[in-house]
């Protein structure tokens, strides 16, 4: 028998407006009670293995009590107060271990609230880069079919614009080239011919390092990430490398970037900066972006400023996320992940239905031919006890890094079965 939904949700439906979803005859969303570790506890007392992990924030668990306790703490003392002429300890310490962390001379790290609007500020900097430099005839960007930069006008002008749902607001964008990977002959000679002939024009290459997340989990090598950066440095652009999904251990390394031995001029952070707590993100540009800042002259100062940014909490949560980096076997962690979700996914290889199957890191996905109804994964998933969210033609996991042999198993069993759905 099902219990029926709580109050607040029936009450709450008519009122709010939720992410990517038409409204009208939706399935309704599964209310949420607690959460622990890589278990969800519905309203009803159901528990449910999270295979998704809060859209890649979560990959410690939930409620992890290292991150709590450091929220906790600074809650007593000071939940917030503007960085504009005040100076408060977490954003200070934060920004000085990202860029220990990084490494590569990105020493300057601009706060902000969410992975967009990191995407903005990276663009406006390097934009203003080019201006403070007397070359503001550079204001274009170049980025990839695939790729997925956020939700906000101006990273929308850099998504591929068939996949990032952004289609429909074409003529309202910012125009950019968004081009094929360079992942082949072909498709390398394509960039950088258009780097030969545009270059003059373009302020930086956009890119998310090794996987193409909300795109559509598309997987490139070190190779092609190396091919873009060389091309975008002959031709003067920034290298701008987004990490919001990739960052923070999901390919196997803290950073994607550090496979292809390249680093970016231009690094955003977000998603897992929190270990999934709170929003924050983050957009740490190196010495070199910087120094064209750093002037007498207060018009080449950066002019930007979200209220929130460097949150007291957020960052206290984002350095008690990065204690547990350095204090639990979490790269170790993913190997093994990857390790498990390369034996388990690829079962689903050569059903009909079957288009490819791809794993990196602690992401694994198959993509299929057609996808079967919302409703009926739904089901499929809620009967063996999982919360998945396929999109477009991919059924996907991006399991916390904490998640067990078992669950990982459980989750690719879930994935396999649903990809031989016949409908
Ligand atoms: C999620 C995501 C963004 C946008 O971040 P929000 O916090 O949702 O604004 C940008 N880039 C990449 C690669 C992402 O995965």
């Amino acid at each position: 028998m099902k219990t029926p939904a709580p109050q607040w949700l029936a009450d709450g439906l008519a009122k709010i407006w939720l992410p990517y979803t038409q409204m009208k005859g939706m399935a309704e969303p599964l209310a949420v009670r607690r959460a622990e570790g890589v278990r969800l506890e519905l309203a009803d007392g159901t528990r449910l293995l999270d295979g998704v992990g809060s859209w890649w924030t979560n990959v410690h668990g939930y409620n992890h009590p290292h991150i709590r306790a450091a929220i906790g703490a600074q809650l007593e003392t000071l939940p917030h107060v503007m960085l504009g002429g005040l100076a408060h300890e977490q954003p200070y310490r934060l920004a000085a271990r990202l860029s220990a962390l990084l490494g590569h001379g990105l020493n300057r790290t601009f706060f902000s609230d969410s992975g967009s609007v990191a995407v903005e500020v990276a663009m406006k900097m390097a934009l203003q880069y080019f201006l403070n430099r007397g070359a503001g005839e550079r204001k274009k960007f170049v980025s990839f079919l695939g790729g997925y930069h956020g939700d906000t006008l101006g990273a929308m002008s850099v998504c591929d614009p068939e996949e990032g749902m952004h289609a429909l607001f074409r003529g309202a964008l910012l125009h950019q080239y968004v081009l094929p990977l360079p992942a082949n002959e072909e498709t390398a000679q394509n960039y950088l011919r258009v780097l030969d002939e545009r270059g003059e024009e373009i302020a930086g290459v956009i890119v998310e390092p090794l996987i193409q997340g909300a795109g559509g989990m598309r997987m490139h090598g070190a190779k092609t990430l190396r091919r873009i950066a060389e091309g975008a440095r002959a031709a003067g652009a920034l290298v701008v490398f987004d990490e919001i999904f990739t960052g923070f251990g999901r390919t196997g390394t803290l950073f994607a970037f550090e496979q292809a031995g390249v680093a970016p001029d231009i690094v955003c952070l977000g998603k897992a900066l929190t270990g999934g707590f709170l929003g924050l993100a983050a957009t740490v540009a190196s010495d070199g972006v910087f120094a064209a800042f750093h002037d007498d002259d207060a018009q080449k100062a950066l002019m930007h400023g979200p209220t929130y940014m460097g949150n007291a909490l957020a960052c206290a949560a984002a350095n008690a996320s990065l204690d547990l980096f350095e204090q639990e076997p979490r790269l170790a962690q993913v190997r093994t992940i990857e390790k498990l979700l390369r034996e388990g996914l690829e079962e689903a290889r050569g059903l009909p239905n079957v288009a490819d199957v791809r794993v990196k890191g602690a992401a694994g996905c198959i993509e299929l031919k057609r996808m079967p109804e919302r409703e009926t994964l739904n089901a499929h998933f809620a009967a063996r006890g999982v919360f998945l969210r396929p999109f477009g033609k991919i059924l996907y996991t991006t399991p916390a890094y904490v998640t067990e042999a078992d669950d990982i198993a459980a989750l690719c069993a879930a994935l396999v079965s649903a990809a031989g759905i016949i409908n």
